[in-house]
């Protein structure tokens, strides 16, 4: 008995993501235009229901997005295959740290590139900054 349940819901389970997998497919083929959910539940064969919440678990999966949008005069969603973000690291600058470059307030620095005639690889004002920077530390170290 155990195992006919099983062997359901396997079943169930192995229909549910082939659904998924056309849904993905469609969706995927509409590229940046989208697709109305309603065309979509009709190309697939179901009511809105099924529809419905088809949609709700790909968009838990993090797999679609989903827009409000009007047509026909009718309230309703396009779907969007989601784009995979890659995790950009975070980057944490103290503004105070940062501020004392000098670059910030230097005049030159829209003209400033490498190989530039004001290049920060060779300019003076930045390696003094610079320098000075790795004094301090080195004093704050030594006296540790
Ligand atoms: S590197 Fe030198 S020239 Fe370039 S923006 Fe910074 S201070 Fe100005």
């Amino acid at each position: 008995m155990s195992a006919m349940i099983d062997s359901s819901i396997g079943m169930r389970r192995s229909s549910l993501e082939e659904l998924e997998d056309k849904a993905l497919q469609l969706i995927r083929e509409r590229g940046d235009e989208g697709i109305y959910q309603h065309e979509l539940w009709k190309m697939l064969g179901l009511d809105s229901r099924e529809g419905s919440r088809l949609a709700l678990r790909l968009l838990k999966k993090g797999l679609i997005v989903r827009e409000p949008t009007v047509h026909n005069g009718r309230r309703t969603y396009k779907l969007f295959l989601a784009k995979q973000v890659k995790k950009k690291p975070k980057i944490s600058i103290r503004i105070g740290n940062a501020i004392e470059v000098p670059c910030f307030t230097c005049r030159n620095l829209d003209k400033c590139h490498n190989g530039g005639f004001y290049d920060p690889s060779t300019c003076p004002i930045l390696a003094s900054w610079i320098n000075g920077k790795i004094r301090t530390i080195k004093q704050l170290m030594a006296e540790q």
